[in-house]
């Protein structure tokens, strides 16, 4: 990684402080006194709000993905930082501590924002097994516009290959736990030192490898998505999953899409959604044509509608949820390996740079004794988590085309017999609340803007914004009865085309009416 040196000099000229206020002044004199255990500061720097921030240092990976800029939108001090994880790894950390602060401190997972018009081949800043590639700046910038001590750390190694990890455990370690811990013990001191007043709370926002991060699992979900793309390898094409008529996508939602009393082209409950898809079968008579697949074809579909089971018969991972398939027709069932996967297969479980990809669930079995660092399914008891007045307010998307829904399903279910509570008693301290029309953490067909960050902004009302839902939660008690989301007309920053609501795990979404299924009244939580 590449560190800028000009620019604190620039900062120190005589010509430029002279203009300085206080608090850029603060910023930098801050930056050269850093003084803690393992900790090299490249520099610090005084953003105003506004700037256009350039990354050129962002490895070029993650620069596909992010662009090489990012918005800086508060006045904010920026340190940059190396961090000593062990005698032969290290972290970057970057601390970004706006000007108008709110007793708050957050860290950044590795959250993702998936563009959909991007070729997922060359979208590198997300989480796959091996994406760690830099900072989220996209949430830095969104939670320090907030008023949040922010900080995001690299996850142990800058881009998205697997590589890194090949023979190198202490990388390994950096990317199971041991990046994001460190950032938060090393941003919470930092923050102490540079707020008179410090902070009262503590915040973590993250989604996609930030939710494995966050408690979710992930090494089963790698071994799944390898048996999704293998499964219709046999296939010449993925387009039976793209909604051309008579294929997957249009039989699951003829199916199922009503069957919460709406007509609009998402299912608000996938649970309830068992397609049947033999009836796609042509006929045997038949030419195969654009309106039939072969039993083939078929039969591949209903493997990834079903759940893996292990070589001892041990539940891997539950089925891909229906109502994913568009997206999903383009990385994970396009005959190809997931290129995270494989990569992690390669560099981390077999130690193998050239194995082929030639998954089997055998392979999957082979995966869990290597990944345990990353979490499977984790401790389920979290309760000296809840003593501490902690709360975690868990989402996943409906139409998540790379981890099914339902495995933030089972990881409900798993804490709630650990702690042998009822739903209703956990809704004390945590809330799952899956939502519909949501793909890979952002975007999709339906009301997915729900305030994780600067793409799925629509509102900073806490009853529209996960964000200050968890702040309204943690501060004042009031925990959120539901998540409303907004379908946006046309992408980030555009205007909301109708709002829904999203209930909180285990009651679903029913459309009662009168009316349309944009109004949001018309829905009811059962
Ligand atoms: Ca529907």
């Amino acid at each position: 990684m590449g560190f800028h040196f000009a620019i604190p000099i620039l900062a120190l000229s005589s010509a430029v402080a002279a203009s300085q206020d206080a608090f850029q002044s603060k910023c930098v004199q801050f930056g050269n006194q850093i003084n803690l255990p393992h900790v090299s500061v490249n520099f610090a720097e005084y953003v105003p709000g506004g700037t256009n921030l350039s990354l050129s240092d962002n490895a070029p990976s993650c620069n596909a993905q992010n662009g090489a800029y990012q918005n800086v939108t508060a006045d904010l001090c920026r340190i940059t930082m190396a961090v000593e994880t062990s005698n032969n790894s290290q972290i970057t950390l970057e601390a970004w501590f706006p000007r108008e602060c709110n007793g708050r401190f957050l860290s950044t997972g590795m959250v993702v924002f998936q563009a959909v018009s991007v070729p997922y081949h060359i979208a590198n800043c997300w989480s796959g097994a091996n994406s760690s590639t830099g900072i989220q700046y996209y949430d830095l910038d969104y939670a320090s516009q907030f008023g949040f001590a922010t900080v995001g750390a690299n996850n142990g190694h800058n881009g998205t290959s697997g590589k890194p990890f090949y023979h190198h455990p202490e990388v390994l370690k950096d990317f199971a736990y041991r990046s994001l811990h460190t950032g938060v013990v090393v941003g919470k001191e930092l923050t102490k030192q540079f707020y008179d007043e410090g902070f009262n709370k503590s915040y973590y926002l993250g989604c996609s490898t930030g939710g494995r991060q966050g408690g979710n699992r992930s090494s089963d979900t790698r071994a799944t998505s390898m048996a999704s793309w293998q499964a219709p390898l046999p296939l010449t094409s993925a387009i039976l999953f793209r909604g051309v008529p008579g294929s997957i996508r249009s039989s699951a939602l003829r199916q199922c899409d009503t069957l919460d009393g709406a007509k609009d082209g998402i299912i608000e409950d996938p649970d309830l959604c068992r397609p049947i898809l033999q009836t796609l079968i042509c006929a045997a008579d038949a030419k195969q044509t654009s309106s039939c697949l072969s039993s083939a074809q078929v039969h591949a579909a209903e493997q990834v509608f079903s759940p893996l089971y292990g070589t001892n018969g041990d539940l891997l991972d539950p089925r891909m949820q229906p109502g994913s398939e568009i997206l999903a027709s383009w990385i994970m069932y396009n005959g190809e390996p997931f290129p995270f996967s494989l990569d992690w297969f390669r560099y981390v479980v077999y130690d193998d740079p050239s194995w082929s990809g030639n998954f089997t669930v055998k392979d999957a079995a082979a995966a869990l004794p290597r990944t345990h660092t990353t979490s499977r399914l984790g401790r389920g008891d979290i309760r000296p988590f809840q003593k501490t007045g902690g709360k975690i307010l868990h989402y996943h998307g409906m139409q998540d085309e790379l981890t099914s829904s339902e495995d933030s399903k089972l990881c409900y279910s798993h804490v709630a017999e650990a702690m042998g509570q009822s739903p209703s008693e956990l809704d004390d301290f945590y809330r799952f609340f899956p939502i519909s029309g949501m793909s890979h953490c952002a975007n999709g067909d339906g009301a997915s803007a729900i305030g994780q960050g600067t793409q799925t902004y629509a509102s900073s009302d806490p009853e529209s914004n996960v964000l200050m839902a968890m702040v309204k939660w943690v501060e004042e008690g009031v925990a959120p009865e539901t998540v409303r989301g907004a379908k946006l007309s046309a992408g980030p920053g555009s205007q909301a085309e109708y709002w829904r609501k999203h209930c909180r795990w285990p009651r679903r979404n029913f459309f009662k009416g009168p009316g349309n299924y944009t109004d949001e009244s018309a829905w009811q939580c059962i």
